[in-house]
């Protein structure tokens, strides 16, 4: 017999002991190590049992939820209950990684963390930012972000943000300048974004500096720490207030799905919006404006890549090793002009990287998956060694088990034209290499093939 509380105060009150019971899981799963957070989530033998006992999460396909009676539906849409209604809210199996990915990133952070899943990481970029866009009277918005970022991220600044809507985009050259950031911030800024490190340049941010920057200012800091990935970074235990994911690259390496996440700290500042999104920005995009654009992750990609981030920090560890290696050959082989890696010493960056990256539960120092590199005599010789190419896959993707390469300029950077790569500072001649799991030798010789001409 299912226990029928009637009228929505039986609900409310069900509804917290839901919730209370979602804070205990938390609570004891906080307590675990970080890969076994990754491989359980909050997906326990409880849960299971509310599952005919599967011990996998289950892929929830259904669109939508049956509600008990009228009072149910009635609580569970003023959002006074835990529930899903409908796929593009809220859905069992995107509540699992959503869940697991808060865990993940809030590993080791006193604070509590909230994530919302979405369709792709440029979702979670547009859901990350578009909030603090709301247009107030006379004011010209705009915001502080950092030239060297994602293309997509780039494309969706100049010309979503400032093309379409007239909002300032005031692009940083120099990440390690505090001084660049402070000049270009004024009282209708909404925000500063940056991502660490960068792609494709591997350009790194001072995070804890400009977090302090960005509050003395009463404003967040949002960092895109994909390439890094909880497993080599957790930004808002450097103060970042809210961090954006591409679960499409090294989380979600077997690279069967695009996806997304943003995840935030309680309390964040900003200057504008209604208390709801400074108390708990990412349950506030969840429940308002993702319901309202529709960015929503489908179940089955949630479940794709919930399976790919069980042995997230094993595959990260595997990867950093690898792709140091490889950076170290490269930078003996004759046709490689300067290669770009945090975890050479003779990158600009390296001391900065060795303060925020180190593999999770380890003292091991590590810098991630991705490099790229300029190769010598021009754009010819760059394309010419890129098509030379024999296992290394030609693709615009990175973060894969397999190793990729891509010609930025012509790819992931060509739509914003010669003046937006120069602002990103990516030179024509610049490959980008995202090393998978296989025997780093084998990446080696065939570069050094391709390049040997
Ligand atoms: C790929 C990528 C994105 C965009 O993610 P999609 O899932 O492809 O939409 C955002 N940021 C960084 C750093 C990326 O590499």
């Amino acid at each position: 017999m299912i226990d029928m509380p009637t009228g929505t105060d039986a609900y409310v009150q069900k509804g917290q002991d839901l919730s209370e019971q979602l804070s205990a899981k938390r609570a004891d799963m906080r307590l675990r190590k970080f890969d076994t957070i990754a491989v359980h989530g909050i997906y326990g033998m409880q849960e299971a049992l509310n599952n005919h006992g599967s011990i996998i999460e289950p892929i929830f396909t259904s669109s939508a939820q049956h509600f008990e009676s009228s009072d149910h539906l009635e609580t569970a849409l003023a959002y006074q209950m835990p529930a899903w209604g409908y796929t593009r809210i809220g859905n069992p199996s995107t509540h699992y990684l959503e869940q697991t990915l808060s865990l993940l990133e809030g590993y080791d952070f006193a604070g509590e963390v909230d994530a919302v899943a979405t369709s792709s990481g440029m979702a979670a970029i547009f859901m990350a930012t578009n909030p603090f866009l709301m247009q107030e009277a006379k004011s010209e918005l705009n915001f502080v972000a950092s030239g060297k970022c994602y293309g997509g991220a780039f494309m969706l600044f100049s010309e979503r943000y400032e093309k379409e809507k007239g909002v300032d985009v005031r692009w940083v050259r120099n990440n390690l300048n505090l001084s660049e950031w402070e000049a270009s911030i004024d009282k209708n800024t909404r925000f500063i974004y940056t991502e660490m490190p960068s792609n494709p340049g591997l350009a790194v941010t001072d995070i804890s500096a400009l977090a302090e920057l960005a509050h003395s200012h009463n404003i967040p800091l949002i960092v895109d720490s994909t390439l890094a990935s909880p497993a080599l970074m957790r930004p808002l235990s450097f103060g970042a207030d809210i961090v954006i994911h591409s679960l499409s690259k090294v989380m979600g390496a077997s690279g069967m799905s695009i996806a997304g996440a943003v995840l935030s700290r309680r309390n964040i500042m900003s200057k504008t919006g209604p208390d709801e999104l400074r108390e708990n920005f990412a349950q506030y995009v969840k429940l308002l404006p993702a319901r309202d654009f529709g960015p929503a992750l489908s179940p089955f990609n949630a479940v794709m890549i919930l399976n790919d981030l069980r042995s997230l920090r094993g595959r990260v560890d595997q990867m950093s090793q690898s792709t140091m290696q490889v950076a170290k050959a490269l930078t003996e082989m004759p046709g490689v002009e300067r290669v770009n890696y945090p975890g050479l010493t003779s990158f600009e960056g390296h001391a900065v990287a060795k303060n925020y990256m180190q593999l999770v539960d380890s003292t091991d120092k590590r810098y991630g998956h991705m490099l790229s590199f300029t190769v010598k005599n021009g754009v010819e010789a760059t394309r010419a060694a890129f098509d030379k190419l024999q296992m290394i896959w030609r693709a615009t993707d990175l973060g894969r088990v397999k190793t990729v390469a891509v010609v930025p300029a012509i790819s992931t950077h060509q739509q914003q034209g010669e003046a937006g790569r120069a602002v990103a500072d990516v030179p024509a001649n610049l490959i980008r290499l995202s090393v998978g799991l296989e025997h780093p030798q084998d990446v080696i010789d065939d570069l050094s093939q391709a390049l040997d001409s």
